[in-house]
């Protein structure tokens, strides 16, 4: 041992070496003792500075305390040798030079804090784990009280200083004495409490336990048992506490007295109910917000047998030209207008209306008979919006779409009625707003698919999830591969190949369409230049790709440079390239629209009128436009299966056929799927063909295993 005198510093670590040896053995850590010791030198050190500050700070003990419990300590023995060891030590090694009275008392009070904090820990844990630790929570609060009392003086210092209320009654609950904190809680003197029985205290908000617990403790079936608790002060106000109450025993064993342990939690009670109702309140409308519906949607679900719920789903049509026209601030007015009037149809019990967010709202009905209220209360939802809202001295009508949810309880998840409903609204919205719908299971499912499809899309190209298959386009005089078309199909991860009917105007309606499109555009030249590298010296000329654009990607302003980059890129020329654009995309298309396609077409793309007879398309236009190429609808073929075919529709056919011809466009026929087909459209005069009769689209292999048949064959 060094002769040297230690520090404060080497006096601390002593401190918690002791302490450490104290509790490690009764700890469950799974940590060695030197670190568990480092645990508590921390620990140590705000004790010692709560010990020597120059206010008093009953927060280092209590989170001491607590620490102790996360640190989990939790064993009983644990708070009892660290109070033991405090109370031995603390003063000896970490207050040198201080008063010795003073500092005993303020030693005494960080015990008290720190077994509150213990204790307090200890409870929230008990509230949160199962009842094993439940059991040794309550345990623990046996050690608390028995701490308390252990030695009558040390029990004195803590009685009169503490903040918290301490009460002892004896059992048949006359109040014996009451220290200073719980008479200022009380707004009373020591007079005015000693004497009174704690039966006096019924309180309206008494959980319904609380008179049981207590006659159970007096008559000394219990130690102890915890509460909130609600109290009349006498001037009428109310105090609420966490009240512990325990059981005091002689020495033999007998009981004696209750002690009452209180914490004054009005004020916490009262900012809890304040963040409450900001947490569950929209602040703009102060109607109930979606975590508060959701709330009462859930227990509204899980009511009994015979219980059934409605629910009335309303997006306001049109809110945002409101926004964009008339500024934020009177759609802010708008809304709350809206909520007024709706709060006001939602009045009978089981009845409530939120806001969710946005211009949409919900109200739910509940009971037996919601089949009835719920149309009851869409029709009165639907009736308040008639009349215009006045917003800055302008009359705004304002309309409605509502999707009903309707059923009994304890079927769905709250989530899966507001989805439905939603999706219900949606329908309602694009049957043209202005009106209410019922959720209806398979309208549901279809538009569930189509809701997770276009969730899913925006990651699909990115894995790689999207393909091409290719399918031929043959001549029609002497049968040779002339070309491609690229359809593009999605292997979704669980639905399996898609066909673009599934997935096109979903993608166009999100827009991953120009990516998606640039993809399709990229992979098919690039095939195509495959096809020319292996095909290359073959008599026929080059085999063409076609590839289909949707109606957003001709308006996108990166076409013409993105079709010219990829053409570069691969080096193929503009002409092995065709961009099938369908027939009604450019109906009445104005000369801003063509002007892409113009300049494509004057570097050598081809430009292809697809599904073509299907727009009602005025064919006097066809001469404005920059196409070159007619692909006649399936339909035509189609009309074609019976033998013999209408002579009617042959005649439209031969017609567009010499019509397109005088235009110098080629005529390409789509869905040939017999070769009597094939035969008559070629004596009508169409130039190539598509169809099932050829091949079906396929791999790019088999492309070019057909090529490579016709070529040779
Ligand atoms: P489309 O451009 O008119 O393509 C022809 C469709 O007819 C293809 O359907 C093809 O599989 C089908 N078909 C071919 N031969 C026959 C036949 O003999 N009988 C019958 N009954 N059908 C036949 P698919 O692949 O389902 O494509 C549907 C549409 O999706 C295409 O119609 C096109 O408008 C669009 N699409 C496909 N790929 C793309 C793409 O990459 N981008 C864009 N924007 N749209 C695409
Ligand atoms: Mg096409
Ligand atoms: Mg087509």
């Amino acid at each position: 041992m060094s002769a040297e005198p230690d520090g404060p510093e080497d006096r601390l670590r002593r401190f918690a070496t002791i302490w450490s040896r104290a509790v490690f053995p009764v700890t469950s850590t799974s940590s060695t003792r030197p670190e568990f010791e480092a645990l508590l030198l921390p620990m140590a050190r705000r004790l010692s500075e709560a010990l020597r500050a120059r206010a008093f700070d009953a927060e280092a003990g209590r989170t001491v305390g607590s620490a102790l419990v996360e640190a989990h300590c939790t064993d009983p023995e644990v708070l009892s040798r660290t109070l033991d060891c405090v109370d031995a030590y603390l003063v000896l090694y970490c207050g040198e030079d201080g008063d010795r009275e003073d500092l005993r008392a303020r030693s005494s009070r960080i015990q008290h804090a720190m077994a509150a904090g213990y204790a307090q820990a200890l409870r929230e844990r008990t509230l949160a784990e199962q009842e094993a630790i439940a059991r040794a929570a309550l345990e623990a609060q046996g050690v608390v009280a028995q701490a308390l009392h252990a030695t009558e003086a040390r029990f004195r210092a803590v009685f009169e200083g503490a903040a918290i209320g301490i009460g002892i009654a004896d059992l048949e609950g006359n109040i014996l004495q009451v220290n200073g904190a719980l008479r200022r809680m009380f707004g009373l003197s020591e007079q005015g409490l000693r004497g009174r029985r704690v039966k006096e205290w019924v309180h309206p908000d008494d959980a319904p336990q609380t008179w049981r617990l207590y006659e159970e403790l007096v008559s000394g079936e219990r130690e102890h048992y915890h509460l909130e608790k609600a109290f009349y002060r006498p001037d009428g106000t109310v105090l609420w506490t966490n009240l512990t109450v325990s059981l005091l025993r002689d020495p033999d064993g007998e009981p004696q007295y209750q002690l009452a342990l209180m914490e004054d939690t009005t004020e916490r009670r009262l900012l809890n109910l304040r963040l409450r109702y900001e947490a569950t309140h929209d602040a703009l409308t102060g109607l109930p917000n979606r975590t508060f519906f959701f709330e009462r949607l859930e227990k509204a679900l899980g009511a009994g047998e015979g219980q059934r719920f409605g629910l009335c789903y309303l997006d306001l049509d049109g809110f945002k030209t409101v926004n964009d026209s008339l500024g934020h601030a009177a759609g802010d007015r708008l809304l709350v207008e809206v909520a007024d009037r709706l709060q006001a149809c939602a009045t009978a019990p089981g009845e409530m209306v939120a806001r969710l967010g946005g211009d949409e709202f919900v109200a739910l009905t509940t009971g037996r008979d919601t089949q009835r209220t719920v149309d009851e209360l869409a029709a009165r939802i639907m009736n308040a919006l008639l009349a215009p809202i006045s917003v800055d001295g302008r009359d705004l009508t304002v309309r409605g779409s509502i999707g009903i949810v309707e059923g009994p309880a304890g079927e769905r998840s709250a989530a899966e009625v507001l989805r439905s409903a939603d999706i219900t609204m949606y329908r309602a919205k694009s049957a043209g707003g202005n009106r209410f719908e019922l959720a209806d299971e398979e309208a549901d499912a279809r538009a569930i698919t189509r809701h997770g499809l276009t969730t899913a899309l925006p990651t699909a190209l990115d894995r790689g999830e999207f393909f091409i298959e290719y399918q031929p386009l043959v001549h029609l005089g002497d049968g040779s591969v002339r070309g491609a078309e690229a359809l593009v199909r999605w292997l979704h991860p669980q639905h399996g190949v898609l066909s673009p009917d599934r997935f096109i105007p979903l993608a166009e309606h999100t827009g991953l369409i120009v990516p998606l499109g640039r993809w399709v555009l990229e992979q098919s030249v690039l095939q195509a230049r495959e096809w020319r590298d292996r095909h290359g010296g073959e008599a026929l000329g080059p085999l063409r790709i076609n590839v289909n654009l949707s109606p957003c990607q001709l308006t996108h302003p990166g076409l013409v440079q993105d079709t010219v980059d990829i053409l570069e890129r691969t080096g193929m020329a503009p002409d092995a390239l065709c961009l099938e654009v369908t027939e009604s995309a450019l109906i009445g298309a104005d000369d801003d629209l063509l002007k892409p396609l113009r300049r494509l077409a004057e570097m050598g793309v081809d430009i292809a009128l697809d599904d073509f007879g299907t727009g009602y398309s005025n064919l006097a236009n066809l001469r404005r436009l920059p196409v070159s190429v007619l692909k006649l609808d399936r339909s035509f073929t189609q009309n074609m299966q019976q033998f013999p075919a209408d002579p009617v529709d042959l005649k439209i056919v031969e017609g567009i056929v010499s019509l397109a011809h005088s235009l110098d466009l080629a005529v390409t026929v789509e869905g040939v799927e017999t070769g009597a087909q094939a035969e008559q459209l070629r004596i009508l005069g169409c130039d190539t063909a598509q169809g099932w009769y050829y091949a079906r689209p396929g791999p790019p292999d088999r492309l070019h295993e057909l090529a490579l048949v016709d070529a040779t064959g």
